[in-house]
């Protein structure tokens, strides 16, 4: 049993959490790779899918994943929801609350939203993402694909690069890599690394050459242009030919590292297009792969507990 009722963030969850949560999405994995993908265990329940910001691979492994467990999936779409007739957050989700689902997976522009919501609802809540804050299940995914692909999970380098400063996804990774013992350097220009992340356990660098020496694991992550109010960057040419990855940078790395990217990528920009799609280098596909097991892994673990009925602050 998680020792959580909510899935909100990686903070929460404990080494022992994030343990059980591997070991069932393991058993999905090969289930998912099979004919038959359907294994049941959350017949009978309704899992609603809200997603405020865009999404492909998120909302559509969640959907897959609530679906080959046998669960009734609702997505529904923010675009057109009440929301647009000015109606808030709250109120739209205490109406889903009240057709009573039993997991709300939701993704919202701002930090610490999708956490405010679990106060007011009684159904189990899932992060799908919130602002720059945190991402927990792409942290599980890309926790599962190491694991899978490095025999282990602790004692590993991993050199994440890019835009820490608006990236949910760095800060999951880094919650979760370090609790499972493993060592993370970021590496970015300074204007994307926000200032004081040292706290939380990293090595920080501006220089490709000094992050990727010795890297079991080189993650690559997006400019969020979204996220950015100004120029963080001079020129996309200029962030490639200082912190994109290509052959020439990677073989800084130890000569078995694998690649990773959470996706949307962007090739050119961040990452040399042949090294994202080098199968012998790259892991970018087993990560969305893993990412349906995760799902699978979270959203029956989380319903296997009680109602969170009691002590609900509506
Ligand atoms: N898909 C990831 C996220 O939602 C990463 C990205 O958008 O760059 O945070």
């Amino acid at each position: 049993m998680l020792t959580q009722p909510h899935l909100l963030g990686i903070s929460d969850l404990t080494g022992g959490d994030i343990g059980m949560i591997l070991d069932l999405a393991e058993s999905y994995v090969a289930q998912g790779a099979g004919r038959h993908k359907h294994c049941g265990g959350l017949e009978g329940r309704t899992i609603v899918t809200m997603f405020f910001e865009p999404s492909t691979r998120t909302q559509a492994s969640f959907e897959l994943a609530g679906q080959r467990l046998g669960a009734d999936v609702l997505n529904m779409s923010m675009q057109t929801s009440s929301l647009k007739k000015g109606e808030s957050l709250i109120d739209t989700a205490l109406t889903l609350n009240a057709m009573r689902p039993d997991l709300l997976v939701v993704r919202h522009s701002a930090s610490g939203a999708v956490s405010l919501l679990a106060q007011k609802v009684t159904c189990a809540v899932i992060n799908a993402g919130d602002g720059r804050h945190e991402h927990p299940t792409q942290a599980l995914l890309d926790a599962l694909t190491i694991r899978r692909r490095k025999g282990r999970l602790q004692g590993l380098t991993v050199a994440i690069c890019g835009d820490i400063a608006h990236s949910r996804v760095a800060r999951s990774n880094i919650l979760l890599l370090g609790k499972m013992g493993n060592r993370v350097r970021l590496i970015g220009p300074p204007t994307l690394i926000p200032s004081g992340i040292e706290r939380m356990g990293v090595e920080v660098t501006d220089d490709m050459g000094a992050g990727l020496a010795g890297a079991d694991v080189v993650m690559m992550l997006r400019l969020q242009r979204e996220r950015m109010d100004g120029g963080f960057v001079p020129s996309a040419r200029e962030y490639y030919h200082r912190f994109g990855l290509d052959a020439e940078k990677l073989a800084l790395a130890r000569s078995d590292a694998i690649v990773m990217h959470p996706g949307p990528m962007n090739r050119g920009v961040e990452i040399d297009g042949t090294i994202a799609d080098d199968i012998n280098r790259s892991v970018i596909q087993e990560q969305v792969e893993m990412g349906v097991a995760v799902r699978m892994a979270v959203l029956d673990l989380l319903s296997r507990r009680e109602e969170v009925a009691e002590g609900v602050d509506v």
